[in-house]
């Protein structure tokens, strides 16, 4: 064997299966080498040891049972399209034999795998369905006499049709064959893998693939966990070293300018929140090296004012600012609102102007020519000190004199390059601010937006009025009436009312809308329930609302992605000033939009939203110290999982609560965003919630390293490893801070 035992990372695969073998490995998963192989970790083990009795199942539990099949049937759903695969099966184990129905949705795989008279090993979660127990969607391993007496566990892959599990680990055997530590050198120092008890390199992968013992597979699994969190760590503190070192110009203010004046107009005090975060972001910009904070605030929490004060800070210091927001609609409110705030401070260029006062300004896409060259006039002969915008403050055509602070609204809606681009702008780096109101766990921002310093604003002004959120089981027929009602209600009271709805039209959906995956069920709604109609549009919901007589003297606008901009900021005006009373729209309106006479918002099949964006969305309303509803419609039944997580949004209004519930939830590439920059997520085996801790520790360990006298110099091998690392994709994600 020792002859072979020279694989690296790169060796091809064809070098190890053959060419035709390689072939089908690079179709089903992409890999094309070893290393990539290898890092084909298993999704879980099934264990002999661990196995249950189908005589004496626990609903509601995981298990495993080795089963024999006894039959197969296939029948068609009765409302969605495709089949289920019913396979019944029995073990020896208990006391008579005792029969286990399982249920696949669509189960091509299983109907070529499981014949009757085959043994497999199955996993997967006891339910109670019509009175029988059964595994829904389990996982199994179809095993031949010699795997039933071998008492080790057995790894689960990620696996595909043409590609199944049992294959994988044939191709596994003979990768592992071939590696060892000339191949694969240990790169984790020494001390580091002591005092974290980790196991070395190779024999984690001989470990994760092949453990004697569960144990031993999950302890591999912590290893690599581990060097992943460590070099991202590692790669992450040498950027926040390289930035301590990079010059940025000190803006320190002035006791008696811009900022003090306005302080002395504002009509109510400051939170503590406010006031801490305040604190911070002005320490940070009389320092001189660049500011990279990020404003994490509660929806409503006011962290526009506090990046207001900031910018007066910067203006008193002779700088001009920027600020980035994602949509038009949004850019328009924040112009407004800045220049509402600011009143005659706010006015500078302007005939008769107060004298302290400095010149905001707009420019967005919908801009005219005329106007535009006056906006961009003001940005380059230094006049402006705060030029608020959308994408197109990106363009080459926009110079500042002075650029000394650029604030990002909602940043997770802008990649890398356009951060770049107003970074450029400037001769030294600008200070940045970034502002986000979805809450980010402490981990997870240490991990995702690495080093960025984190300001936390959890205090909510007071004189804010509580929001009741009801879920509302559209397959009463009651309640469809009942909503329309509710809402008539509330606009002859003179109040507004906002309903959003998934899609914009059948065929137009917003850019960046993210339908939530629903999970196949069993199709229990389907003889008893009312059947779900397709899903509601902006367009539908405005003509039905429109034909309703309750709403005749009502006026309703519709908002969304796909109207002309000049149509947009009419809607918005018209719902602003309180001339319309419902507006129906798309999640455009889910980011900082300040309507104080909203009171009610209809999420229309909420289903379709994710945590983090319903909470959003109802933080629109209970603004202007009127108490606040929020009804969430939905098809479904009670018991289907997506109904959970609109349980968890009625059941609190603690953003932080509800992020930590959509993070455990949803995949860890959405996590990281990718599904906005449409790559996927590069973290591979680290989850940032479940890891939390040990991510917490290899910060500390990659602290110590690069903080130490040499830095990662100390540690060739360490130090080729990140490079590698963040040579991959990494760059990219690093850069999104
Ligand atoms: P966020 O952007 O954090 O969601 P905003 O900046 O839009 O919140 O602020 C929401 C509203 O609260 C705005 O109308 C703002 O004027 C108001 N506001 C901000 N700070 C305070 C405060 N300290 N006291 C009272 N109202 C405030
Ligand atoms: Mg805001």
């Amino acid at each position: 064997m020792t002859a072979s035992a020279e694989f690296t990372n790169e060796t091809p695969l064809d070098i190890v299966l053959g060419a035709a073998s390689a072939r089908k490995v690079e179709t089903a998963f992409g890999y094309s080498t070893v290393g990539q192989m290898l890092s084909h970790f298993p999704r879980r083990y099934m264990e002999i040891g661990e196995l249950s009795k189908i005589s004496e199942l626990p609903v509601g539990e995981d298990v495993t049972i080795v089963a024999e099949v006894k039959s197969v049937n296939q029948r068609r759903m009765h409302s969605r399209s495709g089949f289920l695969l019913e396979v019944l099966v029995s073990d020896a184990l208990g006391p008579e034999q005792s029969t286990l129905r399982m249920t696949f949705f669509n189960g091509y795989e299983a109907k070529r795998d499981l014949q009757v008279g085959s043994t497999a090993m199955f996993s997967g979660k006891v339910t109670l369905y019509r009175n029988h127990l059964e595994l829904t969607h389990p996982e199994y391993s179809l095993l031949d006499a010699a795997e039933e007496a071998d008492p080790r566990p057995i790894p689960i892959y990620p696996a595909t049709a043409k590609f199944p599990n049992k294959k994988i680990r044939e191709v596994m055997e003979l990768v592992l064959a071939g590696i060892g530590t000339a191949g694969f050198p240990e790169f984790i120092p020494d001390p580091v893998l002591k005092s974290h008890r980790i196991p070395g390199r190779v024999v984690s992968y001989e470990h994760i693939h092949r453990p004697q013992t569960v144990a031993q597979g999950y302890a591999a699994r912590k290893r690599f966990a581990f060097e992943e969190a460590f070099l991202l760590q590692l790669a992450l503190a040498q950027r926040r070293a390289h930035r301590m070192k990079q010059p940025a110009t000190s803006r320190s203010g002035t006791a008696d300018g811009l900022l003090a004046a306005f302080d002395k107009t504002l009509p109510f005090t400051l939170t503590d929140g406010q006031l801490i975060a305040g604190r911070e972001i002005a320490d940070d910009l009389v320092r001189g090296h660049p500011m990279n904070r990020l404003l994490q605030g509660e929806v409503g929490s006011g962290k526009t004012l506090v990046a207001l004060r900031a910018m007066l800070q910067v203006i008193d210091s002779g700088g001009q600012t920027a600020l980035l927001a994602p949509t038009e609609v949004l850019a328009q409110q924040h112009y407004q609102s800045i220049k509402k705030h600011l009143g005659s401070l706010g006015t500078g260029g302007e005939l008769g102007s107060d004298p302290r006062a400095t010149r905001v300004d707009l420019l967005t896409g919908s801009a005219g020519a005329a106007e535009r060259k006056r906006v961009l006039l003001g940005a380059a002969s230094g006049e402006t000190g705060i030029l608020v915008g959308t994408h197109s403050l990106l363009s080459d055509m926009v110079r500042f004199v002075d650029l000394g602070l650029v604030v990002v609204d909602e940043q997770h809606r802008f990649g890398v390059e356009q951060r770049d681009a107003l970074r450029s702008k400037a001769d030294m780096p600008p200070h940045m601010l970034v502002m986000t109101a979805t809450p980010i766990p402490r981990t997870v921002a240490m991990t995702v937006f690495g080093d960025l310093e984190v300001s936390l604003m959890r205090t909510l002004p007071p004189g804010r009025a509580p929001i009741a959120t009801h879920i509302v089981p559209l397959q009463l027929p009651a309640m469809q009436q009942r909503l329309f009602a509710r809402m008539a209600e509330e606009t002859a009271k003179g109040h507004q009312v906002y309903v959003v709805c998934p899609r914009i039209s059948e065929k137009a959906v917003e850019d960046d809308f993210l339908p939530m995956p629903i999970e196949p069920t069993p199709d229990t709604t389907a003889s008893d329930g009312a059947a779900k109609p397709a899903t509601m549009t902006v367009e539908k919901m405005l003509e039905l609302l429109g034909s309703m007589d309750i709403f005749a003297n009502t006026e309703i606008r519709a908002l969304h992605g796909g109207m002309p901009s000049e149509e947009k900021a009419d809607a918005m005006m018209a719902f602003d000033s309180g001339r319309a009373s419902i507006l129906v729209s798309t999640t455009v309106i889910e980011v900082g939009v300040d309507v104080h006479n909203a009171t009610l918002m209809v999420i229309i099949d909420a289903e379709n939203f994710g945590i983090s964006q319903l909470h959003q969305l109802r933080g629109r309303i209970g603004r202007g110290g009127l108490p606040g509803t929020c009804l969430m419609t939905t098809w479904l039944d009670a018991e289907h999982p997506s109904v959970m997580r609109l349980k968890a949004v009625e059941s609190t209004t603690d953003g932080f609560l509800l992020a930590e519930s959509d993070l455990n939830e949803r995949r860890e590439g959405d996590i990281l965003g990718a599904s906005q920059s449409g790559s996927r997520s590069t973290l591979k085996v680290l989850r940032v919630m479940k890891d939390a801790k040990l991510i917490a520790r290899a910060r500390e360990a990659a602290e110590s390293i690069v903080d130490g006298d040499d830095g990662l110099r100390t540690y060739p091998g360490l130090q080729a490893a990140v490079e590698e690392w963040v040579d991959e994709d990494m760059q990219a994600f690093l850069e999104r801070g």
